[in-house]
């Protein structure tokens, strides 16, 4: 299997720029205020690029590109905005192994998951509100003999966009395709661990976009962030990002009655009831694999399935199978297309990540693998490598009620459904959860009585573009993907017509 040699190095597929400016209204612009940041690889730990450090001064200019470029763009055919979606996922069709590459590089992420997932899934997303805006229809109803009620969709103008490191370009996508689909400019702001790769793509497709109608605007939370999701001048702020984070863009939004899409953390249950060692048919495998997706991207998924809960009846012998599964997991150089598991994404979320490990021991958590960093020497030295880890507890335990963001999993058992829907229940959160029974009618019910916004049946991990995807209690507000979400990027307008 091939290993992908490192950007800009002999052999690379692709390579950055030494630093990245603001993607304005078509063109590359310097920061107002002439500031740069570091941008480090976690693979080695080393600086590959700067980029702009900006502020509201930059948010300002940004909207003023959004601004001229609305109107036009928002009155383009469905049919024409479907073209411009199409030729941007072609684009980065042509270019999957670079963008794949550029985001295994600056997140950390195994690259066989960006080359068979994350930029294939990216590319769909844009397919699919190609489709989605082309078929969507309006309404008409007969008020009385006199009278019809139309309606029809307009774009709501410029958007706001603040998304996290976890998928960058996924992300990014999951945001801009319904938002362009619907007819809106954009702004957005990447993550500051993580806008190389987002503006290496805006390299590959800018000449695809009419000028101004997406904005990438660099930095930090506060000084970038901030002033984007307060601004007047837009018509919704859409973020993904962590709850407390979550909690103060809607403050700042309700200050102009701005409405947000929020997307935020969970501490998603995965739960495996008696039968799945009875099951003999490759189904018991399934099972253990879906055991092992709490350390699929570093663990580093918003829907991660932190806390895996294991029926009595079969805890031991489940368990002896799940642990020996996870050791299996093979770690290494990101762009090894053998890795399965590579860096989490930043020093600082190393660091967070090794504190919960602490936590859980101080907590008297039991540590059935891992527990530690892993140190993968030679080259890889600086990065940030943590082994995955199974904790086993009890639901009560801050690392069962705290989001990690790691491939930390909190282990506990259950006696009986109701004590599993209880056990699963009993978070702040309410984003994924996984059900593996062949029992399909306590599969269904579960499936109905945990309260998360997807819950997966005997799978777990898929993001199809026409699933709705979405929080209940603190992991956010309204939903993404699936056509009803272009519904969030437009008003209904109301045409009451009299003969
Ligand atoms: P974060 O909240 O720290 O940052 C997210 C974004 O918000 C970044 O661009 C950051 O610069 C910006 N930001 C931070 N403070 C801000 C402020 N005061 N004003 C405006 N913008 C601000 O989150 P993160 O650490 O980048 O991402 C991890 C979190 O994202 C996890 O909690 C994860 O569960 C969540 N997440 C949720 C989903 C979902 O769909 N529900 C998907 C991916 C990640």
């Amino acid at each position: 299997m091939p290993v992908f040699a490192n950007p800009g190095t002999d052999g690379a597929v692709m390579s950055f720029e030494s630093r990245y400016e603001n993607f304005i209204g078509g063109k590359w612009i310097a920061p107002t205020k002439g500031q740069y940041f570091e941008n480090p690889s976690p693979v080695n730990g080393k600086t590959f690029c700067e980029v702009a450090r900006s502020t509201a001064e930059d948010i300002d200019l940004a909207l003023d590109a959004a601004h001229a470029a609305a109107p036009a763009w928002g009155k383009t055919a469905p049919a024409e905005r479907a073209q411009v979606l199409l030729r941007i996922a072609d684009r980065m069709e042509q270019n999957l192994e670079k963008i794949a590459v550029a985001e295994s590089w600056e997140n950390g992420k195994a690259v066989r998951e960006t080359l068979a997932a994350d930029i294939p899934l990216a590319i769909d997303h844009f397919r699919y509100f190609a489709g989605a805006i082309r078929a969507q229809e309006g309404s008409l109803s007969q008020i009385d003999e006199d009278t019809v009620a139309y309606h029809f969709h307009e774009p709501l103008g410029v958007v706001g966009q603040i998304i996290p490191w976890n998928f960058p370009i996924l992300m990014a996508v999951w945001k801009l395709a319904p938002a362009l689909a619907a007819g809106n400019a954009v702004v957005l702001k990447p993550a500051e661990q993580t806008p190389a790769s987002i503006l290496y793509l805006m390299s590959l497709i800018s000449d695809l976009l009419p000028d101004g109608v997406v904005n990438i605007v660099n930095g930090f939370g506060v000084e970038a962030g901030k002033p984007l999701a307060s601004s007047n001048r837009i018509r919704k702020i859409a973020f993904t990002g962590e709850t407390t984070t979550g909690r103060l863009i809607m403050q700042y939004a309700s200050e102009n009655l701005i409405p947000v899409t929020l997307e935020l953390g969970g501490k998603s249950p995965n739960i495996f009831f008696d039968d799945v060692m009875a099951a003999d048919d490759g189904f018991r495998d399934r099972a253990l694999e879906g055991f092992t997706m709490f350390a699929l991207n570093q663990g580093e998924v918003c829907t991660c399935p932190s806390r895996a809960l294991v029926q009595q009846s079969i805890y031991s012998d489940f368990v002896d199978l799940a642990v020996k599964r996870v050791e299996q997991i093979k770690q290494g150089n990101p762009l090894d297309t053998d890795t399965m598991m590579g860096a989490q994404a930043s020093n600082d979320q190393f660091e967070k990540i090794t504190s919960y490990l602490n936590i859980g021991r101080e907590e008297g958590a039991k540590v059935l693998t891992g527990g530690e960093p892993a140190d993968l020497g030679g080259d890889l030295s600086g990065g940030y490598y943590i082994k995955p880890t199974v904790f086993e507890g009890s639901n009560s335990m801050r690392i069962f009620q705290e989001e990690i963001f790691g491939p930390v999993l909190a282990l506990t058992s259950f006696s009986d459904y109701e004590n599993a829907m209880s056990i699963a229940n009993d978070t702040l959160y309410g984003l994924g959860a996984g059900v593996w029974s062949r029992d399909g009618a306590r599969a269904y019910r579960a499936g109905r009585d945990i309260q998360a916004g997807r819950v997966w049946t005997n799978t777990y991990h898929d993001y199809p573009a026409h699933a709705a995807f979405g929080g209940y209690k603190q992991s956010g507000i309204g939903r993404e993907n699936h056509a009803m979400m272009l519904d969030h990027y437009q008003q209904t307008k109301n045409l009451l017509v009299g003969y």
